[in-house]
């Protein structure tokens, strides 16, 4: 907005040059299409839809720049040159803030730098080491971090591991993960692991709705509960933790945001325990946005100034860098060199050489199903949209038009009537709890948010993301993991690819359904219902309410 001569609405930050034109379905033909894929809406074509919201998850429209640095994509098989510039951008927004020398990789790349002895000098046999991302001979000798084409699979390596070395050193032994929400495939890869996954986050603040619908400031609801963290550590024992998670923001519990404080905490408590904090971190420039405008002392700070702060307080972490407008591919996992992760996770011999290096196993892992380490399953093109893409999210213009985009949309369902939208908004969805949308009345064995997304796609074509009592498998936990569940449906808003226009139809969709909410169909599982993340994959059938 300028400042000078206000107006009443948003200044606009960006316009679109590349149309998607979309056909005209009927509800017979989504209906017939929605038969003939078990109601499984992973399943459902995306061409029959006029807005899918099913995630933000690699779906971002990619800026000119982004397209114009494919071109710049190196396909060698060996260290390929976005190889450096991506280490380098981590390292710039995680590392040093944004302060100097910001960019100088990329753009040593991108200008076509012809000066030998500078690339050798400063990108190509530059060695970093101490930090998240060794570089050079510290990255051959002591591998920490590991380019992984998406985040479940940087979390499938560091789990696959982390369990052989605890299976090794305590055969049978059952552990606990606890997090402040774990995603639902970091939740299945523990549970592939054998073990279990906790929620520890305050469910009766997420639920709560201020005067008018909005707060002063963002309470940031995705906060780990420590008092509970303390009480499970003592509960379940400190030999039986080998990790802690922190999911930022935290998207199963609603997107919504972690405070710098919360985090400092966690950090503290897992230090003190002597436990590894690992962060599950696939927005964490929303985060740091948030932080930015809501939390004391970091008003004037940059989205990579907070991040570099968020980052110091993590002992590694798993990256889904398909999210925040980063890129449509990309995935990190990392941890601190010679941090508390190495040091429980190495063997080591009596005399305190090193036996085996977890890097090292884990890199081990990554060579045998994901290419070598300079590109971890990525093109050398991915790669430097992924880079381009990471800078891009530290732009304040883009975060601030993108979680206000998102807000719109919450703002629009509490102003329709709809009850349930738990507010404010995350920042990169919009949830609804379904138990409150319908008044109480469906119980957990009807899936009917499930029942909810299905008759959006019949009726309106607009897919969003059941992440309730079906996908978080309410049936299939224990009754302290039931409470932690919280009954959602999720609206993802991708970057840069839906209007006001669209979301306005969402919005008058969401209210029709709302008001007609008593003939929407409940759900009966006919297929895969014990499968490790079913929603995936099972087969459902709708019934009407009065049938059990
Ligand atoms: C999306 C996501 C993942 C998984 O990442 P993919 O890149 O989709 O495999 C993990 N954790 C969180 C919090 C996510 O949002």
């Amino acid at each position: 907005m300028s400042e000078k001569y206000p107006l009443n609405v948003p200044t606009p930050t960006h316009f679109t040059y590349v149309v998607k034109d979309l056909p005209k379905v009927t509800v017979e033909e989504r209906e017939k299409a929605l038969k003939a894929t078990h109601y499984n809406e992973f399943a459902f074509p995306s061409g029959l839809l006029t807005i899918d919201m099913l995630s933000d998850s690699g779906t971002t429209a990619m800026t000119n720049t982004q397209w114009a640095s494919l071109f710049l994509g190196d396909e060698a098989y060996g260290r390929n040159t976005g190889y450096y510039v991506l280490l380098d951008t981590f390292r710039d927004i995680f590392e040093r803030g944004g302060e100097k020398n910001w960019k100088k990789t990329l753009d040593l790349v991108r200008t076509d730098c012809r000066d030998v002895e500078k690339m050798m000098n400063e990108v190509y046999l530059c060695e970093y080491e101490g930090g998240l991302f060794n570089g050079g001979a510290a990255q051959m000798e002591r591998p920490n971090s590991f380019i992984i084409q998406q985040g479940r699979a940087a979390e499938s390596v560091l789990m696959e591991i982390v369990k052989n070395i605890l299976t090794e050193r305590h055969p049978g032994k059952v552990f606990t993960i606890p997090s402040n929400g774990h995603f639902d495939t970091t939740e299945g890869n523990i549970k592939q692991m054998g073990s279990i996954p906790r929620n520890l986050y305050n469910k009766k603040l997420l639920y709560e709705i201020p005067e008018g619908g909005k707060y002063d400031k963002n309470p940031f609801k995705g906060n780990m509960d420590l008092e509970k963290l303390e009480e499970l550590i003592n509960g379940v024992g400190v030999q039986n933790v080998p990790l802690i998670f922190m999911c930022i923001t935290n998207n199963t519990v609603c997107g919504q945001p972690v405070s710098m404080a919360n985090i400092r905490e966690v950090n503290k408590i897992a230090h003190k325990y002597n436990i590894p904090l690992i962060f599950d971190v696939a927005r964490w420039a929303e985060n740091s946005y948030f932080i930015k405008m809501n939390e004391e002392g970091y008003e004037d700070k940059s989205i990579a100034e907070i991040a570099s702060e968020m980052f110091s307080y993590c002992d590694g972490f798993c990256m889904s860098a398909k999210k925040d407008g980063h890129a449509n591919m990309g995935g990190m996992l990392a941890f601190r060199d010679k941090g508390l992760f190495w040091q429980k996770f190495s063997d080591f011999n009596e005399d305190g050489s090193m036996k085996m290096d977890v890097g090292v196993r884990l890199k081990v892992k990554q060579i045998s199903c994901y290419g070598n380490d300079s590109y971890g399953g990525m093109s050398g093109h991915d790669i430097m949209a992924l880079a381009v893409g990471l800078y891009e999210s530290c732009d304040f213009n883009y975060m601030d038009s993108r979680v206000k985009q998102v807000e719109y949309l919450a703002q629009g369902f509490f102003k329709a009537g709809v009850k349930g939208v738990v507010l404010p908004a995350g920042g990169h969805a919009v949830y609804i709890n379904m138990d409150e949308f319908f008044d109480g009345k469906r119980g957990h064995d009807t899936f009917a948010g499930q029942g909810f997304s299905l008759e959006l796609i019949r009726r309106y074509g607009i897919r969003v993301a059941e992440l309730g009592d079906f996908s978080m498998e309410y049936d299939l936990k224990t009754p302290e993991q039931q409470a932690e569940l919280a009954n959602v449906v999720r609206f993802a808003i991708d970057r840069s690819r839906l209007s006001q226009e669209h979301l306005d139809y969402v919005i008058a969709a969401v209210k029709a359904l709302y008001e007609d909410r008593e003939s929407i169909p409940n759900m009966r599982i006919l297929w895969g219902k014990n499968l490790p993340m079913r929603h995936f994959h099972a087969f459902l059938e709708p019934y009407k309410n009065e049938e059990k």
